[in-house]
């Protein structure tokens, strides 16, 4: 059941660095073919593609479905001499509405630090683009009993900045970087432990109507088989989906699925 009138639910996609262009040409076709012209989502949908690809999949996609696009990074400065970065103003003109901030592919395989991350999530909330922000912890970390701690470090810096964010716009992401890839998700009950965790926190930082608001979702090997019973649990508000994103099927699938049990009437056709 809705837990709050006010919060967002979403189904994120990450396609990570796959996929050539004919390939996402079939997945469109596929994904399109599955859509039904009369659905109405309640959810927010985004699919993360690969640069290149943002404006032909706005084109294609968001006219058609609910489907807006997203990008998978954004550079740290507004411009300049960043050789192969990209803007938040270059994404908005590609016609991306929401980025994916500080995933653990780009804190570990790229260094980049919790103060780029509020810079990029600044950024791109100057040009009206929703952040999505990952948040997690590692394996040892956990084994150490140190997530608590790790989140609120990774989290520290959104709250001492919120003067100069817009957090009601923000969304989450819960990503344990063991579960990521990796075929073996956290419990749906581990994941719940962890949601409440953030929104506590939200609520000691930023009160208790920005915690009741604020989206966060889980990620980390989110499928068909187990999507709906992470959606079940009350703070988790939707998923960011890797590998099964790449599945037009699958993606629309989980998307009926966060509809189906966070909105289980149906909304009046227009
Ligand atoms: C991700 O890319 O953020 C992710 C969660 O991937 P996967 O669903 O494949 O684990």
């Amino acid at each position: 059941m809705k837990p709050s009138l006010s919060r967002r639910n979403l189904v994120a996609g990450n396609w990570k660095m796959y996929y050539a262009p004919e390939k996402a040409q079939a997945w469109v076709e596929q994904y399109i073919q599955e859509y039904p012209t009369n659905a109405v989502f309640q959810i927010e949908i985004a699919l993360h593609v690969p640069f290149p690809f943002i404006t032909h999949m706005c084109n294609i996609l968001s006219k058609y479905t609910p489907v807006q696009i997203g990008a998978q990074n954004v550079a740290f400065a507004y411009e300049g001499p960043y050789t192969g970065e990209v803007s938040a103003s270059m994404l908005r003109a590609a016609g991306a509405r929401y980025c994916i901030i500080g995933h653990s592919e780009r804190r570990q395989l790229f260094y980049e630090t919790d103060e780029q991350i509020v810079t990029k999530i600044e950024l791109v909330q100057r040009e009206e683009i929703l952040p999505i922000l990952c948040v997690g912890e590692t394996a040892e970390e956990r084994q150490a009993n140190r997530t608590q701690k790790v989140i609120t470090k990774q989290l520290e810096l959104i709250f001492e900045k919120q003067e100069d964010l817009d957090l009601k716009y923000l969304t989450v992401a819960y990503e344990p970087v063991w579960a990521i890839g990796s075929g073996k998700p956290a419990t749906p009950e581990q994941a719940q432990e962890i949601h409440a965790f953030i929104r506590e926190l939200f609520r000691q930082e930023c009160g208790p109507e920005m915690a009741n608001r604020i989206a966060i979702i889980y990620g980390g090997s989110v499928n068909t088989e187990n999507a709906g019973k992470f959606f079940e649990q009350p703070d988790i508000d939707g998923a960011l989906v890797g590998g099964a994103s790449l599945n037009g099927h699958s993606f629309f699938e989980i998307q009926q699925q966060l509809q189906q049990i966070k909105y289980p009437t149906p909304p009046l056709p227009n």
